[in-house]
């Protein structure tokens, strides 16, 4: 029967458990070389992939062909290295590791594996979640869920020490990374996380770096050669750096000897105390982030019930003893920190992921958002530690570690803020809807962009921005200037990766979305915006051309004065200026382009029959565009006619050079009108409209209301929280 598993892929070391069919525990399933744990090193030699010791080994030897600590680039879609001319990313480095630590795994059970719950550090992103699950397909590996190191290292904890009501701070210092985490222990076995911080470049590789530049500085001072420039003898020492490390978490002092270019054989002695003082800014910032996480659940020192070291790291002995300091209390390290991550993935091998939930989140008086951990009461008495009977009692409650944001314009209209969807430290799996004002276009694709932000910095550019999508299909409304309602999803699933799904208020089902690269240059969001700019719709520029030939005489010319009089009060003249045109044998100005509505209608008031003469041996297309010839924006025409002019042919051929010249025109025809007359004068069909005279004033409305829509497209502001909706 095939097995789940649970694996831990290191920065520097690999782990692979299962629960043992027998005990029902929890048990590392060692490698072909019967070691519990595999240095995450890969050596290509010839094309074929070498792992294990014999890696770590070449690795160590600096020796060529070698890809260690490629977890640090997951995520990153470039070339972590290039090995015989061939480049790996970090994802495919994985790949090839996590392969190797199956095949070991079902070598030594006599079973194939199933599908596996991988761990990966709390502040991993989206997108190095995502690399994550990509790396294990790739192996041939079906990832059941992804959880966090520092909880999959409480739960192999919590299973021989429950203490209900503890608060226990994971202290996870691995070679790449740095995670801080605040999990309580509640009734039942359930584990949740309160809060979570990280640090994804801290880690024992820059106690390494302290080291190498430690034994550059002894060796020169010794020798007086000079050892900081020259690339074999920095290798030299960097392939030193973290067996001195190690050997200083054991000794007081190593005695460490070296063959140095133009001098020969020389020794240097490194104590235990000048490493501990070279390297105690690191330190300090592992436990600044540690005040974070306490403020952050509104919690203190006292509140800690435990402390549980995790990761290769923690074994430098100046880790207890400054946890020791700050706390006040011995940190718990008897569990294996090598083993105890895949230990507790193994756990969680057994379980059913979580349904999602939408968040609640509760505005209180002052207008303040609170999530769901604010004011964790710190006064519950804790119990005394138990065994836990079974694996199955032991349920995990993740967090989301960053918050996610969308990047909108603030309130004020003044710039770019972080619009924040989802806070961080809230229960994971969840899904959050918000609404947004959005202003479409009658022209044009209606595409809304979305960019994801994982942070909680009001600055959009201090987030990272993991991806960027364009919804599209949006329906363009008309009236209002077009203005809609977007609804924007976000989700954390339960592997802490991000989705994101858009719905418009008036549509039914999910609008299209697909990802699109982030651009290289932002710097737009961080500038400030002027608001009447950014909110000023595009200029719309019409003319109003009347035939005023004798048949207009009388009610026909009032019917046409009263509709053109009420478009013109449809009209938003705040981005609209209007001309008006009378036409019969000849054309004739009545106003030309004004922002002054009362100075249209008073023009259009003063039209009268014969103006121009009786006829209709005249066009009104060449003044048009005369008129519209200089102006930006959108540039609009409609004819009013009661009757067939003399001069089609001319006028059709005079319409379609407006048209060319981007000016969009619009018929209404009454009376005598010809409909294929209309449409040929106008740039579309729809906009040729042959209605009766009592119908003239909604033929002008229905043409307002397309120009209504002229507010400039893509404009999105922050709105209300909405409902959630399943996939
Ligand atoms: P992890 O990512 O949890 O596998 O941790 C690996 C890191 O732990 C590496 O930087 C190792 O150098 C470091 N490490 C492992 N053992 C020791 C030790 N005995 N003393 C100091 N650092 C160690």
């Amino acid at each position: 029967m095939a097995v789940s598993v649970g694996i831990d892929l290191g920065t520097t070391f690999s782990a692979v458990a299962y629960i043992d069919p027998q005990t029902k525990l929890p048990k590392i399933i060692p490698n072909r070389e019967g070691k519990n744990i595999t240095p995450s090193v890969i050596q290509f030699v010839n094309g074929r992939a070498i792992f294990g010791s014999e890696a770590e080994s070449a690795f160590n030897a600096g020796q060529s062909g070698c890809a260690a600590t490629f977890k640090r680039g997951m995520g990153k879609s470039g070339a972590y290295c290039f090995i015989d001319d061939k480049s790996y990313t970090a994802e495919d480095l994985s790949a090839l590791l996590l392969r190797r630590l199956k095949e070991d795994a079902e070598a030594e059970l006599g079973d194939t594996i199933k599908d596996a719950v991988i761990t990966v550090p709390a502040y991993f992103y989206s997108a190095e979640r995502e690399a994550t699950v990509r790396a294990a397909n790739a192996a041939g590996i079906k990832v059941r869920k992804i959880i966090d190191e520092p909880n999959a290292a409480a739960m192999a904890y919590g299973l021989n020490n429950w203490r209900e009501n503890a608060n226990i701070l994971v202290y996870d210092l691995g070679g790449g990374t740095f995670d801080v985490t605040l999990t309580r222990m509640g009734p039942n076995g359930d584990l949740s996380t309160i809060t979570t911080r990280g640090n994804h470049l801290l880690g024992g590789r820059d106690w390494d770096d302290r080291i190498e530049q430690l034994l550059m500085d002894k060796f020169a001072a010794e020798t007086g050669i000079d050892t900081h420039s020259g690339a074999g003898i920095k290798a030299m020492f960097r392939g030193m750096a973290e067996g001195v490390k190690k050997q200083l978490s054991a000794m007081q002092s190593v005695k460490v000897s070296a063959s140095i270019p133009d001098f020969g054989s020389a020794s240097v002695m490194v104590n235990r105390g000048e490493f501990e003082e070279n390297t105690r800014d690191l330190l300090d910032r592992t436990v600044s982030l540690c005040n974070t996480v306490l403020s952050d659940a509104g919690l203190n020192i006292r509140d800690v019930t435990d402390v549980l070291l995790v990761g290769g790291s923690t074994r430098m002995p100046q880790v207890s003893r400054y946890i020791l300091d700050m706390f006040g209390k011995k940190p718990i390290t008897h569990v294996n920190p090598d083993e105890a991550v895949a230990l507790g993935a193994a756990i969680q091998s057994t379980k059913e992921n979580e349904p999602y939930a939408a968040l609640a989140i509760q505005v209180m008086s002052d207008g303040k958002k609170v999530t769901a951990h604010s004011g964790l009461s710190s006064q519950v008495s804790v119990k005394p530690s138990q065994k836990l009977s079974s694996v199955g009692l032991l349920k995990l409650r993740e967090t989301t570690a960053h918050a996610m944001g969308i990047i909108a314009v603030s309130t004020d209209g003044a710039g770019y803020i972080n619009d924040i969807i989802i806070p961080a430290n809230h229960p994971r799996p969840v899904r959050v809807a918000k609404a947004f004002a959005f202003y479409t276009s009658a022209r044009g694709a209606n595409e809304m962009e979305v960019y994801v932000l994982q942070g909680d910095k009001e600055n959009p550019l201090d987030n990272q921005i993991p991806y960027k999508y364009l919804v599209s299909g949006i329906q363009h409304v008309k009236g209002q200037k077009g203005k809609t309602i977007i609804k924007v999803q976000y989700s954390y699933d339960n592997n802490g990766i991000i989705q994101v799904q858009a719905r418009q208020e008036s549509g039914c089902g999910d609008l299209p979305i697909r990802k699109e690269p982030v651009p290289e240059d932002m710097s737009k969001y961080a500038l400030p915006i002027d608001p009447a700019e950014f909110l000023k719709p595009e200029p719309l520029n019409v003319v109003m051309a009347v035939d005023v030939s004798g048949s207009m005489d009388g009610d026909p010319l009032r019917a046409a004065q009263n509709a053109m009089c009420d478009f013109i009060r449809n009209m938003d003249f705040s981005f609209t200026r209007v001309g008006i045109l009378a036409v019969s044998d000849r054309t004739a100005e009545i106003t030309g382009l004004t922002d002054n509505e009362d100075a249209c209608i008073r023009a259009i008031q003063s039209i009268t029959s014969g103006q121009t003469g009786y006829c209709n041996s005249a066009h009104p297309f060449t003044d048009i565009r005369n008129m519209l010839a200089d102006e930006d924006g959108r540039r609009f025409a409609v004819i009013l006619a009661d009757g067939v002019w003399r001069c089609q042919e001319a006028a059709i051929a005079a319409a379609k050079q407006c048209n060319h010249a981007e000016i969009e025109t619009a018929a209404i025809g009454f009376g005598k009108a010809d409909k294929k007359f209309l449409q040929d004068i106008s740039s579309k069909d729809a906009n040729a409209l042959l209605v009766s005279q009592s119908e003239l004033t909604s033929a002008f409305g229905t043409i307002a209301q397309s120009l209504g829509a002229a507010a400039q497209s893509g404009l999105d502001r922050s709105a209300a929280d909405t409902e959630t909706w399943d996939d």
